[in-house]
């Protein structure tokens, strides 16, 4: 028969798998025995409303067999099977992500040892055996098939005979895996990995049993041989939390979410009141490749009396949290109710409310005690608490607010509006930020460093909405401190200004017009230490928004109006002052030497770069 080819991802994947001289090749089992569970759940939903299915919740089981002659181990299932079509695409196929990221990373660096940590599915047969058949019926099918392969040269497939639908996978073991045909080694192996799978896993067991009242001359032992199962199948999160290691609540994890990273924390839950429920969450270590993408699937897992009634259930968590793993198992939900109505349901919502405060003083505890952790956390998902902050109006500020950070230009690092506000100096009112790539270099932010008050330095887009939802926080209000009064100066120091600013009129106005329409405003600032101009935008929108807005739509006519601010008290202006009358065409010149030196300052774009040279050299000269 002629054989038919892997996909080229899967061939490579195959490739790995073949030649892997991994030391923990003992997870295929493992991963095979999910996938019998995972075909078991689907046919087990479908008997809830179906009744030609015939088969009821104490039916469904794994079984095992090891043929030590035959040198085969199989594992068979009575879940849903595969149509032919199926059987081609989902084996032939990589399927999961997990897979794929494993492939990646296998990719990336030469070290074996990572298998372990991925869900690498039906593949990893291979590291243990040289041919793999599989068998398969789909329920509801008349045919059941069979595929075959004896490595990444291709496959076969053909119909065989089947009398029930279901998966027989068996494998012929390499002359070096031959232990995973021993009891000891296989019942070992379902404790460790597969313990909590909720189907009864069952092999036929053969023991030594001593015969009672043997007499002299007769055998002392027989050998009884008995079908046995091999799992306790309590799931993880019904068990007691003091029976639980964080080991095996970690080992969940990965296999179940198919990370590679163990949990930043884990959130072991048993309520019982209005609705009663158990509920394993995880706060991963990082985020998902595609998870600011709509793409992204969130959600936790719903149980209700051990059948798992959807996978991605998004009503379980408010968006601003859906970052959280996990599984929810309550039985005051009805096992028949469509998915339709499920969403609707009372009990969800009280679950989402209740988990929401979970997960809210879960992040808090990291933040105050394991801080490590916390930073991490946040570089994963701090945008999606910020996107959280400013979503439905600012409804979920209160809840989130205290678990926000931001750069602080003192420290060097994140901080807390709370702490940012508890090392403010007596004098200072409100929370002063800004934004941008340049932000620590910003005229504004040096006069107030020098003066002894710290910074928020906004570094995402998503920050500078924050100022705006939020309002104030703890009673102090936010500055933008290129475009908000700072409020530093005295009264004196304001009437100064402004005596300044006056004896300066002839030279804004010369300013202005020497700049004609590229600026909106010539001003004054005494803020600007030692530093000669500043651009600022005229309030509204800032140079980031700008700069984000053109590069969503490079074509449409979103600017922010420029203000130059000048320095009186800068050489340059007092320059610019005296040429205005003894030699007007050099004092245009300063006027677009300063502009200039505004816009790169600002790290806006030189209208003229090449120009802008020229001008400085033929100043210097
Ligand atoms: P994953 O299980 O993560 O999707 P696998 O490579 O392990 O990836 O399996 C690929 C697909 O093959 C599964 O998604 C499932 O559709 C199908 N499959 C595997 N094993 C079985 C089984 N025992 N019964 C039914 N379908 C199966």
């Amino acid at each position: 028969m002629a054989k038919k080819q892997f996909k080229a991802e899967s061939k490579r994947l195959l490739d790995l798998m073949i030649n892997s001289i991994y030391t923990n090749r003992e997870i295929f089992l493992r991963e095979l025995i999910s996938n019998a569970s995972d075909a078991i759940d689907k046919l087990a939903y479908l008997a809830l409303t179906d009744e030609s299915v015939g088969l009821s919740r104490g039916d469904f089981a794994i079984h095992l067999s090891a043929d030590k002659a035959q040198r085969t181990l199989t594992i068979r299932d009575n879940g849903i099977g595969m149509s032919k079509d199926e059987m081609e695409e989902n084996l032939g196929t990589i399927a999961h992500s997990g897979s794929l990221d494993f492939k990646k990373e296998m990719e990336k660096r030469e070290d074996i040892d990572i298998i372990g940590q991925f869900g690498v599915g039906f593949y990893s047969a291979f590291m243990v055996a040289d041919t793999v058949r599989v068998r398969s019926k789909k329920f509801g099918a008349d045919e059941a098939w069979c595929w075959e392969s004896a490595g990444a040269d291709g496959y076969t497939m053909k119909p065989c005979e089947a009398e029930s639908c279901g998966t027989e996978i068996v494998l012929t073991l390499k002359e070096d895996s031959m232990e995973y045909l021993e009891q000891h080694r296989l019942r070992a192996l379902i404790r460790k990995y597969s313990d909590y799978i909720r189907y009864p896993i069952r092999m036929e067991v053969s023991e030594q049993r001593p015969i009672d009242g043997a007499k002299e001359d007769e055998p002392k032992f027989e050998t009884v041989t008995e079908e046995q199962t091999l799992n306790s199948m309590i799931p993880v999160w019904q068990k007691n939390k003091k029976d639980v290691t964080q080991e095996e609540y970690d080992s969940f994890y990965t296999e179940k979410f198919y990370d590679y990273e163990k949990p930043l924390s884990t959130l072991h839950i048993s309520v019982e009141g209005a609705v009663t429920y158990m509920a394993l969450l995880y706060i991963p270590a990082k985020a998902p490749y595609d998870f600011y993408t709509k793409d992204a699937k969130t959600g936790l897992q719903l149980y209700s009396s051990g059948v798992l009634i959807m996978d991605n259930c998004a009503e379980l968590l408010p968006e601003h949290f859906r970052f959280v793993r996990g599984v929810v198992d309550t039985q005051d939900i009805s096992l028949n109710i469509s998915r339709e109505m499920l969403q609707q349901t009372r009990e969800l919502k009280t679950i989402c409310t209740n988990l929401e405060k979970k997960i809210k003083a879960e992040l808090l505890r990291l933040l105050e005690s394991e801080r490590e952790n916390y930073e991490k956390f946040y570089a994963a998902f701090g945008r999606q608490l910020k996107y959280g902050v400013v979503s439905d109006y600012g409804m979920h500020k209160e809840l989130l607010q205290d678990l926000l950070q931001f750069h602080s230009d003192r420290e060097g690092k994140l901080v807390t509006l709370k702490e940012y506000c508890a090392a403010m100096p007596e004098s200072q009112k409100p929370i002063y930020y800004v934004s941008g790539e340049n932000a620590a270099r910003l005229p504004q932010t040096v006069t107030l460093r020098a003066r002894g008050f710290d910074v928020l330095l906004f570094k995402e887009q998503v920050d500078e909405f924050i100022p705006q939802t939020l309002g104030s926080y703890e009673a102090h209000d936010f500055r933008n401190i290129l475009t908000d009064d700072l409020e530093l100066t005295t009264q004196e120091e304001k009437q100064a200004a402004q005596e300044k600013a006056a004896e300066f009129k002839d030279c804004l106005a010369f300013i202005q017009e020497a700049l004609g329409e590229k600026v909106k405003e010539v001003r004054v600032s005494t803020e600007l230490g030692r530093f000669p101009v500043s651009m600022v935008p005229d309030g509204g929108m800032s140079f980031e928004m700008e700069k984000y807005f053109k590069a969503v739509d490079p074509n449409a006519d979103f600017k922010s109006g420029r203000v130059l601010e000048i320095n009186p008290e800068h050489a340059l202006l007092q320059k610019l002052q005296s040429a205005m009358e003894e030699d007007p065409a050099r004092a245009k010149k300063y006027a677009d030497l300063l502009y200039s030196q505004g816009l790169l300052m600002a790290n806006l774009p030189l209208e003229d770069p090449t120009e802008y040279t020229a001008l400085v050299c033929e100043l210097i000269q």
